[in-house]
């Protein structure tokens, strides 16, 4: 009971400081006086949870992302209900912990952290070389199967974030619900919504704001022309409305690229990074190199090797120097310690609007499908003792 309480009292001493650290982050006092410890405090978590490969240069390497990512969330001041989602539901709660142990005790190794989940094909755009192939096709998840996989992940693996992919999540409908829905239901998981931006106007992003667990990740190729070059013409403005709406309610919102052989300069550029990051209010950037995977592949839009050596340079910079969080999943191994697919301990899976279960988004081959598993009466946890999973995890 003594225990009990003192962890109850280190959790909110923990979370009415860093709520205070969200309010102050713009003020001097917080830049020149208290960031530096929560600097040290960063140096010194990487430091005691260091991996499996403790490597000097790759605890740096944490310690820089994890700094650039909160500096990145205080940068922006996130609104107080996303920051509660993040530092109460995320950061402190031993939820994870504890099914970790259980399901590892049961397995012999780590249940997966997350799944990315596209419930739909559809879009409303027909960008050149999309990943997911998108359409107009009606193909859509069943709402319970989806809801279901995020209460499944939370209750057996205490997972509590989920990566919504498309097609366009937006446009996702069963029996007149759709993504905020789902978002609503799961008041506890944390939602990062990749979206073509276009269909976010003043009512959805209010309702974003309310609920306080999403954030949206929106599609740019790199400034104007690069952009409609890819994304259709047109679609640069609206994406730009899109992000001042979501400022505007104070929605924490990034930007996702995909690095391709004709934008892998300026999307590293100080124009790029001043104009989405300093002007416009992005919190943070995913990178995704370009894949020869989806509609009209296209081995032209490959990065050459030395591009992806000068956005490892830069990407670096950016995070160092700025503080920005610019994640390039390409080029930052070493603070994921490698790929995050299925194949290893922890992981994650992807699940397409077909049910089909897949390693990997960028892995094209699904060894399952949750609605068979769920009509034979199975569960998620089933999904791992299949051959293939098995078999790349261990
Ligand atoms: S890349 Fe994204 S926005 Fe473009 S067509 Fe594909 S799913 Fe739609």
């Amino acid at each position: 009971m003594q225990v009990e309480k003192k962890v109850q009292f280190n959790n909110l001493l923990v979370s009415n400081l860093l709520k205070i650290a969200f309010s102050t982050s713009r003020s001097l006092l917080f830049q020149k006086f208290l960031f530096p410890i929560v600097e040290m405090g960063i140096k010194n978590a990487v430091k005691r949870v260091p991996g499996p490969v403790a490597l000097p240069g790759v605890i740096e390497d944490k310690y820089y992302m994890i700094r650039a990512m909160v500096w990145s969330g205080l940068r922006v001041g996130s609104s107080s209900r996303f920051a509660d989602t993040i530092v109460n539901k995320a950061i402190l709660s031993d939820l994870r912990a504890r099914k970790e142990a259980e399901f590892r005790a049961k397995f012999g190794f780590d249940p997966p952290g997350f799944m990315t989940i596209s419930p739909a094909k559809r879009c409303n755009l027909r960008c050149r070389g999309c990943y997911a192939n998108s359409a107009s096709e009606k193909d859509q998840l069943d709402y319970e199967i989806f809801t279901r996989v995020i209460k499944e992940m939370r209750d057996y693996w205490g997972a509590r974030f989920a990566v919504i992919s498309g097609g366009e999540p937006l446009m996702y409908r069963w029996n007149g619900k759709g993504v905020l829905d789902i978002y609503r239901e799961h008041p506890d998981s944390l939602f990062l919504m990749y979206t073509n931006g276009t269909l976010i106007d003043d009512k959805v992003a209010g309702i974003m704001a309310e609920l306080g667990n999403i954030t949206p990740a929106i599609s740019v190729e790199g400034m104007k022309e690069l952009t409609e070059q890819r994304r259709g013409k047109g679609v640069f403005e609206r994406i730009i409305r899109a992000m001042k709406i979501l400022k505007k309610h104070r929605v924490t919102f990034g930007v996702s690229i995909t690095a391709t052989r004709f934008n892998a300069e300026e999307i590293v550029s100080d124009r790029f990074i001043d104009y989405y990051f300093g002007e416009l209010g992005a919190a943070y950037a995913w990178v995704f190199h370009y894949m020869p995977i989806g509609r009209d592949v296209d081995l032209a839009l490959i990065p050459t090797p030395d591009q992806r050596v000068y956005l490892w340079q830069k990407s670096w910079e950016i995070i160092k120097k700025r503080k920005i969080m610019f994640a390039d999943f390409w080029n930052h191994g070493p603070v994921s310690d490698g790929c995050i697919s299925a194949g290893r301990p922890g992981g994650y899976f992807y699940l397409d609007w077909q049910a089909n279960v897949y390693p990997c988004v960028f892995f094209p081959y699904a060894a399952a499908n949750i609605k068979e598993i769920y009509e034979k009466g199975g569960n998620l946890n089933d999904l791992i003792n299949l051959p293939l999973h098995r078999k790349i995890r261990l």
